[in-house]
Formats: C-alpha cells, sequence, structure tokens
C-alpha cells in the first residue's frame, strides 16, 4: 500500500479573499440546515428515541442546532449487540483495508473542511481559525492513524533472533469500546478518539459530549460515506451522563477511551475496574483528563514574546482547552512588565459571537460552564486582584460569555491556582528565581502541559528534567500540539499519559500475540 508520508493539515489563511468568502458561504449553508433532528445511529439504521434534548449555539441560544435523540436502555443494549456482532467481522478485515477507509474520511473531510468547521462555530461557539484548526486536526488524525495503523500490521521487526524459531509479534484488536470525547474539541478529539479504535479493528459505542451532539452525527455520517460498514461505530448520544455510565460498567466493554474532566474520569477509572461475574477480560481505560497549565517566565526572557504566549493560550477558545494557560509564574524583575503586556493585549480581545470573523474570545459551551467560571471569578476576588476583566458579559441574545480575566498577585496555594476552570481566566505569581518557579508550576495534582520562555540553557536543560508535565513547550505558548509533531498526553491527575498523536498510541487499542514456532 503506498502510503505517503503524513504532513499536518495547513491552516486556512483567512486574510485571502476566496478563503474569506468560502468560510462565509459555508456558515450560510450550515445555518440553513440548523434545527434538524438528529437520530441515533444503531448497525447503520437511523433510529428515533422518545426523548430527545436540544443542541444550541452558545452564542445565541434562541438558535437551534439540532433536536438530538437521546439513547435510552434498550438503545444501549441493540448498540451493544451490533458492535459486537460488527466486531466478528470488522476485526478480520485487513488492517489496510480499514487504514483506506480512513483515508478516504480524511479526503472527504478536507474537501468539506469550511462546512464542518461552520458547524463547529455554531454549537460550540469557536471563532473561525480555532473551528478551522479543529477541523484540521481531526484530518491529521485520520490521515496519522491510518498510516500507524499499516506500520502495526506488519508486525514487531525487532525481536530477537533465535536459532531454529520463527517468532513474531502481532497486534490484534480486543473487542468493543467505549468512546466518550469531550464538548472541546468536538470535531478532532471525537474523530481521533473513534478513529484510532477502529482502525485497529475494534467497534465502538460513541457518546458525544452534550453540548456537541450535532457534529458527532456528521461525523459518523462521513465515515460512512467513506464506506465504514454498520454497527462498526454505534452512536449514542445522551443530554446526561447515564449512557457513559452504562458503557463503563457493562461486562462486555472491552476498553473506555474517554477524555474528559478529572472528576469523571477518576470515576470511570474505578468503576472500570470492577470485573463482573462472567466477566472474562479487564477493561483497558485510556483516560485524559484536566489540567492547571502554567507558563513560567524567566528573568532573562523576552517579556513581548512570554506575554504574547501568556494571552494566546489562556484566552484561546475561551480558555476551553485542557491545555490552557491558566497560570503565569513570572519572575519577579519582569512579573510587572509581563503583567501590564498582558493587560494590554487581553484588553485589546474581541469577544463576542464567534459568526463575526474578527472574534477573538466567544462565547463558553453553555450555562453549566458559564455558571462554573463566574463562581471561580468570584472565589478569584478573594484570592487576588483582578487586573483586567472579573465578570459576565451581557449580550442581547443571551449567549455565555465572560470577560478574558487576569488576576494579579495570587498566591501558589488559591484554589484559582490549583483547581480546573475551564474558562477564560489566568493567575498571575510572582516567583523569586526560575527554580522555585517550576516547582511552584509541578505544585498541582495536575501534570499536562507547561512552557517556559527563557533565553539560558541552563533553565532550558532544568526544565527538561525537572517540569513535570506530558507536553513541555519552551519558548513558545502551552497550547497547540500537532499530530505527529507534538504527541499530546499527561502526567499525574491528567491522565494515563496515552500520547494521542504519537506513535505508541495504537496500541493501547491492541493486544499484542507473540507467536514461536519450532523450525
Ligand atoms: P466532562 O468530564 O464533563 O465530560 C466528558 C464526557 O464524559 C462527556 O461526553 C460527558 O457527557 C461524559 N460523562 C459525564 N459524566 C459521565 C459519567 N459519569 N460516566 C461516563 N461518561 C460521563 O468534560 P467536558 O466538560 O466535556 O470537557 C472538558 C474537560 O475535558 C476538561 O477537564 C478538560 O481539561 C478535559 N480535556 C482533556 C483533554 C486531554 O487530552 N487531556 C483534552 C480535552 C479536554
Amino acid at each position: 500500500m503506498a502510503v505517503l508520508g503524513y504532513r499536518p493539515e495547513p491552516f486556512t489563511d483567512f486574510r485571502r479573499e476566496e478563503n474569506f468568502r468560502a468560510f462565509k458561504a459555508a456558515l450560510e449553508m450550515v445555518e440553513g440546515e440548523l434545527g434538524r433532528a438528529y437520530p441515533l445511529i444503531i448497525s447503520g439504521d437511523r433510529v428515533r428515541s422518545g426523548v430527545t434534548f436540544d443542541s444550541v449555539n452558545p452564542a445565541n441560544p434562541g438558535q437551534l442546532i439540532g433536536r438530538v435523540s437521546q439513547a435510552e436502555r434498550n438503545h444501549f443494549e441493540q448498540a451493544m449487540q451490533a458492535a459486537q456482532g460488527a466486531f466478528e467481522t470488522w476485526s478480520r478485515w485487513d488492517p489496510r483495508w480499514r487504514a483506506r477507509i480512513l483515508l478516504k474520511a480524511a479526503a472527504q473531510l478536507r474537501r468539506r473542511k469550511h462546512e464542518f468547521s461552520a458547524l463547529l462555530v455554531l454549537e460550540v461557539g469557536k471563532p473561525w481559525p480555532e473551528a478551522d484548526a479543529d477541523t484540521a486536526e481531526a484530518i491529521d488524525f485520520l490521515e496519522f492513524y491510518a498510516r500507524e495503523m499499516v506500520r502495526l500490521a506488519e508486525g514487531s521487526p525487532r525481536l530477537t533472533a533465535m536459532p531454529g524459531e520463527d517468532n513474531e509479534l502481532i497486534y490484534m484488536p480486543m473487542g468493543v469500546g467505549a468512546v466518550i470525547p469531550p464538548f472541546n474539541f468536538p470535531l478532532a478529539i471525537a474523530c481521533g478518539m473513534t478513529a484510532s479504535a477502529i482502525v485497529a479493528g475494534n467497534t465502538v459505542l460513541l457518546k458525544p459530549a452534550v453540548p456537541a451532539p450535532v457534529v458527532a452525527y456528521r461525523l459518523v455520517e462521513l465515515l460512512e460515506d467513506a464506506g465504514l460498514p454498520p454497527g462498526v461505530v454505534n452512536l449514542l448520544p445522551s443530554g446526561g451522563p447515564e449512557v457513559g455510565q452504562w458503557m463503563v460498567s457493562d461486562p462486555r466493554t472491552h476498553f473506555i477511551s474517554f477524555t474528559g474532566s478529572r472528576d469523571v474520569g477518576v470515576q470511570i477509572y474505578a468503576e472500570a475496574a470492577k470485573v463482573a461475574p462472567g466477566q472474562r477480560h479487564l477493561k483497558r481505560v485510556i483516560a485524559e483528563l484536566g489540567g492547571k497549565d502554567a507558563i513560567v517566565v524567566a528573568e532573562d526572557a523576552d517579556p513581548e514574546a512570554a506575554a504574547t504566549g501568556i494571552v494566546a493560550a489562556a484566552f484561546g477558545f475561551g480558555g476551553q482547552k485542557c491545555s490552557a494557560c491558566s497560570r503565569a509564574i513570572v519572575h519577579q524583575d519582569l512579573y510587572d512588565q509581563v503583567l501590564e503586556l498582558a493587560v494590554r493585549k487581553t484588553e485589546r480581545l474581541v469577544v463576542g459571537d464567534p459568526r463575526n470573523e474578527n472574534t477573538d474570545v466567544g462565547p463558553l459551551a453553555g450555562p453549566r460552564y458559564l455558571e462554573r467560571v463566574l463562581k471561580y471569578i468570584e472565589i478569584g476576588k478573594g484570592e487576588g486582584r483582578v487586573a483586567t476583566g472579573g465578570g459576565a458579559v451581557e449580550t442581547p441574545s443571551g449567549g455565555y460569555f465572560v470577560k478574558p480575566t487576569i488576576f494579579a498577585d495570587v498566591e501558589p496555594g488559591a484554589r484559582i491556582a490549583q483547581e480546573e476552570i475551564f474558562g477564560p481566566v489566568v493567575a498571575f505569581h510572582k516567583a523569586p528565581d526560575f527554580r522555585t518557579a517550576v516547582a511552584m508550576a509541578n505544585d498541582t495534582e495536575y501534570g499536562l502541559t507547561g512552557a517556559i520562555y527563557t533565553r539560558s540553557r541552563e533553565n532550558i536543560e532544568y526544565a527538561r528534567r525537572e517540569y513535570q508535565v506530558g507536553n513541555l513547550y519552551i519558548n513558545r505558548k502551552c497550547t497547540g500540539a500537532l499530530v505527529g509533531v507534538h504527541p499530546f498526553g499527561g502526567f499525574k491527575l491528567s491522565g494515563t499519559d496515552s500520547k494521542a498523536g504519537g506513535h505508541d498510541y495504537l496500541t493501547l487499542f491492541l493486544q499484542a500475540k507473540s507467536v514461536s514456532e519450532q523450525l
């Protein structure tokens, strides 16, 4: 199979007139299709349920994106049986055939890129470039995991030769998996988690995040259009946690691929460890959870570059990224300067409806996210000084907007410095020296991403060794990992360090069989 080298999908330059117009047209087209009913997908069949929930535009909650069927217990049962049935054939497909379905889906997604990105603008409130990056990442996952499966299908070439024996290590699929993605990369992460599981030969039950069921429906359609057989991916949306809980606790589930918050991930981890009567396997859990990511600024850093990185990483997609910078730990000699620059840059950000091309910060994904962020802003007022922002933004449409907020002079042990907020809020801390700053950065239960700004080789080597994060960035912001370039996943309570988009990732969805024949 001629698979050419993988390269990340380029981002769209919206300053070019043709791209700008094409995106506007895509927004209009997607808006023309809003408000439809979205059924479940079980074994390729469209199944309507008696219970529905609404997906709405968070910038304008009066705008219905779709009315979505909610899976009930009998649907879950049908889907589980469909996935078990499909496993019997799908798991025996030539892995290269499976890979070709991903490559075809990638090609179709590339052709329909703006349509998917426009839906992300409307369903979860992503500004244009953020939506474009989400779609590009979904393409990358399809392209990357397709190639990875082809590589793994060739077996391990690295076994030590033993005279008189023919030895091989082959990778085999596991069974039915639960795929439970978060809302914040509703296309890229849902696509990456699904594509990795199925290209490895497993079949899945996919439960999309509550705020983003319509984009998940479109994703499954895309895979079907690329030739995915019925029953390989079964879509079971729900307006609450129960469908996910059924998927996790069912003894027929072989693995759980979860990306989401720490609390839910920890519960799933514990639940999956239980072995039900009659269950003949241990469930594997791949869990990628939250972060409390910090950017450390050393005394020799470029203050302008550091402030730019902090603001971009703190407020990109309104801070709703696991990798978002929520702490800036700045050497005392640069503290006032970096803080002032960051405040100035933040106050220039345009907050508003991401349908408009010049919006930098859109809404939070829903009322429960807004409530949570506003609660933390109130807590922060008792723990630091509001340097800018500090509350909701009222709009006539009633969207879930918050002002990008910087708290200055926060103690490292403060709640806003320890707990994941998942909104446009960053705390500034003053540090006496670089090593203390790294120790402050490490002093949380999370270990997902981190960045340092410094010109010193000694500082850089110290951070490479001592900064306890799964993704460390040097002299750049702590968001924006690229598939295949920056394998992604965290330490500590940020997860099982699965390194999505890396060469080790697909083996998490496979079991390796070592076969030895006496010659
Ligand atoms: P969440 O934990 O609220 O939900 C994640 C998914 O779990 C959703 O599909 C949700 O419906 C489902 N769910 C909720 N309760 C469940 C239960 N009891 N059993 C089974 N499933 C259940 O997270 P979210 O708000 O959608 O996403 C934001 C979180 O995700 C943040 O904490 C963020 O840091 C994290 N995240 C991590 C990564 C990473 O790679 N580490 C990437 C993106 C997001």
